[in-house]
């Protein structure tokens, strides 16, 4: 803050300097405040408590699906996967929603979700990595908390990011509004680039995700289905053309890691045979 102070002082002489006789212009002097506002880093606690809060709000719209044998095998794949990443120690946490909408999302500190309605349109378990990877990839890079905080924190006096903070609701309500918006199309270009390479290291076939993408690029845009996913996303042939201009050549080798298609089967065909709407 006194850094900020010193620093404000300093902008203000300079801009008396260049010219004395100019009555100061506020306005100008109001984006400099803004321009120099320094941006402090989230703490790691703050990044999960927040994370947790909207997924809380989230999963107010939508239940996880009632299959416990379906939510231990998503997460074992996601936190396999989220091992290989530079985060591993965040508190990784995984959810199927109960909703036959397409979809799949990430809070900030690694809450993950993804729509039943997505997973019943995957083949095998390196498509369904491919999504979790995307989706990591997210908490990964803060896509979403960065986001968070340039909407909620755009005017306000402070930084405020703890649960103790006058304006933590208003960063929890613009998180949760980010869902219904979507985040920045480079933010989930590059979450398919990293996505892709995430899933490879974790042993899967590359192409998992690609092919998911595929198959979303096939399904009709006024399927009610798709409408949030396509309203909150880039261009499904869109992001194809991209990953798979990123890939070329750089994944040859890693064609031949498993897709997992058997076990995937099993765990989908028991899943629907138990199967019952939570609402
Ligand atoms: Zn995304």
């Amino acid at each position: 803050m006194k850094t900020l102070k010193i620093t404000l002082l300093t902008a203000l002489l300079s801009l008396m300097v260049v010219s004395p006789v100019m009555a100061i212009n506020l306005d100008k002097l109001r984006e400099i405040k803004e321009k120099l506002k320094p941006l402090q880093p989230t703490s790691e606690q703050d990044e999960i408590t927040l994370g947790k809060d909207v997924a809380a709000n989230l999963l107010g719209a939508a239940p996880l699906v009632n299959d416990p044998a379906l939510q231990t095998y998503v997460n074992k794949i996601g936190v396999w996967i989220a091992l290989h990443t530079d985060r591993p120690g965040l508190p990784w946490r995984f959810g199927v929603l109960d909703t036959g909408s397409v979809n799949a999302f990430a809070t900030p500190g690694g809450y993950v979700f993804l729509t039943r309605g997505m997973l019943l349109r995957m083949r095998d378990e390196a498509e369904l990595a491919g999504v979790l990877a995307h989706e990591i990839s997210h908490v990964v890079e803060k896509h979403a908390l960065t986001t968070m905080r340039k909407g909620a924190l755009a005017g306000m006096a402070s930084d405020a990011l703890s649960r103790n903070q006058p304006g933590y609701a208003k960063l929890v309500s613009a998180g949760t509004e980010i869902f219904a918006r979507g985040l920045d199309k480079e933010d989930e270009y590059a979450a398919d680039r990293m996505g892709v390479v995430l899933a490879t290291r974790a042993g899967y076939d590359p192409y998992g995700l690609p092919a998911v993408l595929q198959t979303l690029s096939s399904i009709n845009p006024k399927d009610d289905a798709v409408s949030l996913m396509f309203k909150t996303h880039p261009d499904s042939e869109k992001r194809l053309e991209l990953v798979s201009n990123s890939m070329e050549g750089r994944f040859d080798e890693y064609v031949n890691q498993p897709k997992v298609e058997a076990r995937f089967s099993s765990i989908i065909k028991s899943h629907i045979a138990i199967y019952k709407p939570v609402k």
